[in-house]
């Protein structure tokens, strides 16, 4: 069977890749010039680097087991976990239940309770019943005031922007439950939190992903939009592509799934039925916005900080030299202010070197030491469509893969919950639906 596929971002490849191991034919198509979409990289003196921070947990074993059967699982790299919280004017360590007893900005019958209701969350195996509440209502409830505004609020905004406070909380218990796998072994290991890089960059898993489906007899194009899903009596028959931004050519195919995200979709395949489109049209993405430091010293001691001080416009510090070493990026240490923000949002709009100046007084909060002249470049980046928003009862809102067009199917990230969405889920659910394609092809 011929398969088009939109979009070579985690799922497309990831679909290709499974299409390609049962024997089928598959085509992708992808508008941007790179391989990898959200999970892209950049060059940063030499060395390619993700546009948006991205590290796996020890739970990720999807993509895990991908990047081993692409041989490079040598290429992995573990490390401890090293998280912290900027608050009350300055950081707390937060990586183990050490750093939670001695977690100034709670007092300590709260350290201890927040500790329980952890262990609690990480033991629980159901979570349908707590899709009826948000997990701000849950942890008011649960958790009270004092600890949802120093611990929770920070994490839920960093994530989700003006939405935390709507977020289900499934999505939260969710987190808490993957992370006792994301721990090492042994009494020790299990105190600590693992995260995982890989050292060629996540774009080298996406380059050699793209080579494996092209020696499959696959084919990947990148700088090629698709313009329409072409539909013939309520089957998907093809594509209408523009390789290379040419003009528009037809490419038929016997299946075609799509991965772009759910408001890009009904563009492609105006056909769509109502009830389906309702699916599509009713998500929200945030855009992640990133300003990406190049620094001549460390700006903190940490990787990633929680920021729970509202006065600072960004909401998440990723220092990822502090995970990776400064002298892969020719000895520059490399650290994200990173945003989640509707496309909107005032900082959405502004320009590279507004935004800059925007956050640059601020870093002084994080480390009073810190001067311009430590900054010798910096980047800045957008990814629209970064972050679904899955509210209340959002499990029954999520569109099937299977479309109601025969031969087309659908793979995004809002179809990613109750986990996180990420390129683990994105491997994961591109391979299972590509699996599900072949098997409808054979009944
Ligand atoms: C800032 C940030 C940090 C993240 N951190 C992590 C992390 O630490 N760990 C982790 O695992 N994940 C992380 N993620 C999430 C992860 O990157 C995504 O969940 C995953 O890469 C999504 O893959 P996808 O293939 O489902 O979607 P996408 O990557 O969005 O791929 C869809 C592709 O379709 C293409 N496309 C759209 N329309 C068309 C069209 N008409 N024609 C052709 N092509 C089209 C797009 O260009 C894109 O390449 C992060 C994401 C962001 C934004």
């Amino acid at each position: 069977m011929r398969v088009g596929i939109v979009g070579a971002g985690a799922a497309g490849l990831a679909a290709a890749y499974e299409l390609g191991l049962a024997g089928h034919t598959a085509e992708v198509f992808e508008g941007a010039p790179f391989l990898g979409g959200q999970a892209s990289t950049f060059d940063v003196n030499g060395t390619p680097l993700e546009r948006g921070y991205h590290h796996l947990f020890r739970s990720d074993t999807a993509m895990t087991d991908l990047i081993g059967e692409l041989g490079l699982a040598h290429r992995l790299r573990w490390i401890d976990s090293n998280v912290a919280y900027f608050s009350r004017g300055r950081l707390w360590r937060f990586t183990s239940p050490i750093d939670l007893l001695r977690f100034g900005p709670l007092p300590f019958e709260d350290r201890i309770r927040l500790g329980l209701l952890t262990v609690g969350l990480q033991r629980r195996k159901e979570w349908r019943s707590l899709e009826a509440q948000t997990a701000t209502e849950w942890l008011l409830e649960h958790a009270g005031r004092r600890i949802y505004d120093v611990i929770f609020a920070p994490m839920l905004r960093g994530k989700f922007g003006k939405y935390h406070e709507d977020i289900s909380m499934a999505w939260l218990w969710n987190k808490f439950a993957l992370r006792t796998t994301s721990r090492g072994k042994g009494l020790i290991g299990k105190l600590k939190e693992q995260l995982g890089y890989p050292t060629g960059s996540f774009g080298e898993v996406f380059d050699v992903l793209g080579a494996t489906i092209q020696a499959q007899g696959g084919q990947v194009h990148l700088r090629t939009p698709v313009r329409r899903v072409i539909v013939e009596d309520d089957r998907a028959t093809g594509l209408e592509v523009a390789i290379d931004g040419g003009s528009p050519e037809r490419r038929d195919y016997d299946m075609v799934l799509a991965t772009t995200p759910s408001y890009i979709f009904p563009k492609l395949v105006p056909q769509l039925p109502a009830g389906y489109l309702a699916m599509l049209t009713d998500k929200v993405y945030l855009a992640a916005v990133l300003v990406i430091l190049e620094l001549d010293r460390p700006l903190s001691p940490h990787y990633w900080t929680y920021i729970g001080d509202r006065r600072i416009p960004f909401l998440g510090v990723i220092e990822h030299t502090n995970f990776m070493p400064p002298e892969k990026y020719g000895g520059a240490h490399v650290v994200y202010l990173a945003n989640y923000l509707e496309r909107d949002d005032p900082l959405y709009a502004m320009s590279p070197e507004e935004l800059y100046r925007e956050y640059l007084p601020h870093l002084k909060r994080l480390n009073p030491a810190f001067d311009e002249s430590w900054v010798k470049n910096y980047h800045h980046h957008k990814v629209d469509a970064a972050q679904p928003i899955v509210t209340r009862g959002y499990s029954e809102r999520i569109p099937d893969h299977r479309t109601p067009i025969r031969g087309l199917y659908l793979a995004n990230t809002t179809q990613i919950y109750p986990e996180d969405r990420g390129t683990n889920y994105s491997v994961r659910m591109g391979r299972m639906v590509a699996r599900m394609m072949d098997g409808d092809s054979r009944a």
